[in-house]
Formats: C-alpha cells, structure tokens, sequence
C-alpha cells in the first residue's frame, strides 16, 4: 500500500517536472505533503495610509473615495515589484469602522474605487486585508499583529521568507517582524525606529528590489 502511495507521489512529481521543467523533482515525500506548494511565491505586503495613499490627520479616515489621494509613483512602483514577480497584497488597519466614523460598505467603495485607479495604470493587487478593530478589541489582525500577513501567506499560498512589508509606521514594521517577513519603512526621516530598511519613497524602494534582482547570481539549469 505504502508503495503504491509513494508510486502515486512520484508519479505526480514527475508529471509535475514534466509542466515545469525547471523544478526539480522532489523525492519522499508523503501524502500530506500534496498540501504543500511547490511553488510559493513571494509577496509584497503593502500598508495603505501614507504608502498608496496620502494619509489623513489623526483620527480621520478616508471615508469616500473623494478623500482618497493616490500618492504619486504609486503605479509605476507597483509595476516594477509586479515584474519582479512579487503578488501584491494591501494590508491595513482601519479602526475607523470600529469606531462608528464609517461603515465596511463605504471601506469597501474605496477599496473598490483604489483598485480602479490602479487598474486604469497597468497594474493590479492581489487581495486586500483590513482590520475594522479598534486598539481595545485584542483581535489578531489589527498591526502589530502578523494576522493579515498571515492569513494572506495562508490563503495565497505566499512565501513569507522571501516577501517584505512596507509601512510608514512602527506597528507595520513590527508586524512583518512578527509574520517573519522583511520589514521596510517609507519616510524621509528615518527617525529612531529600528527597521533593516528605510527608503524615501515607494519608488525607490522597488528599484532598490530591482537593482538587488539584477546583481543575485542566475540559478542555472
Ligand atoms: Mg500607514
Ligand atoms: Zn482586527
């Protein structure tokens, strides 16, 4: 019986190398493992408010589309981490909703309205998490907490080694620190926040991605 499983496994193995010729063939693996994803792929977890958009004084939220400002480069930074071969994910706190000062239907049309600017600009994101929690609720997705980066590495099948998340504040940094992804920070001012990473926009940061790709070596067949 064993070896009739793992004659299936190999079989399904080989049948893969033979789709992907460039895979190689994995060997012993059991059963359980056809769960696992030969081919996770690698994400770049993006905060919204102050990252995609200008972000509002504190305590106002973006509640209509009409208050939602594209930030400039946004498009073109997204294209070139597309054709890294990043997914791209937005992940972002929205106590707004928590807080009576607007509904998941009006978050829902700005998210609606954010995706149709990207849209009409080439490029396109993957899914996107919010957290509608306040700081008193102690839910698992509200950063600092891994929870949206970790749900979406569950549901995309996303590599979180090999992905980033970008924020322009602490709790976006800590939480990439907790997913076990690589944490970069937007700002112009460094300040005192220990990241690995600080860029001054968007932009630069994916051609610093860009950059990094060209100088890796080229894995050889
Ligand atoms: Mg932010
Ligand atoms: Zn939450």
């Amino acid at each position: 019986m064993i070896f009739f499983i793992d004659l299936f496994v190999s079989l399904a193995m080989i049948n893969h190398r033979l789709l992907r010729p460039n895979q190689p063939i994995l060997r012993g693996r059991s059963l359980l493992s056809l769960k696992y994803n030969p081919n996770p792929r690698r994400a770049i977890f993006l905060d919204r408010d102050g990252i995609i958009n200008r972000k509002l004084p504190e305590d106002h939220y973006v509640r209509t589309p009409s208050e939602f400002e594209i930030l400039p480069d946004v498009a073109p930074a997204l294209a070139i981490m597309r054709d890294l071969g990043f997914t791209l994910v937005v992940v972002t706190n929205q106590r707004g909703i928590a807080r009576g000062m607007m509904t998941e239907d009006d978050l829902n049309k700005v998210h609606q309205f954010m995706n149709s600017l990207l849209t009409r600009s080439g490029v396109e994101l993957q899914s996107i998490y919010y957290c509608p929690h306040d700081k008193d609720d102690c839910c698992e997705c509200r950063k600092p907490a891994p929870g949206m980066i970790l749900a979406a590495a569950k549901d995309l099948g996303l590599d979180l080694g090999a992905s980033y998340m970008v924020g322009d504040s602490a709790s976006d940094i800590e939480a990439g620190r907790n997913a076990g992804v690589k944490s970069v920070r937007i700002s112009s001012d460094p300040g005192d926040i220990e990241t690995e990473l600080v860029f001054p926009s968007l932009l630069d940061f994916a051609r610093r991605l860009a950059d990094l790709e060209r100088s890796l070596p080229q894995p050889t067949i």
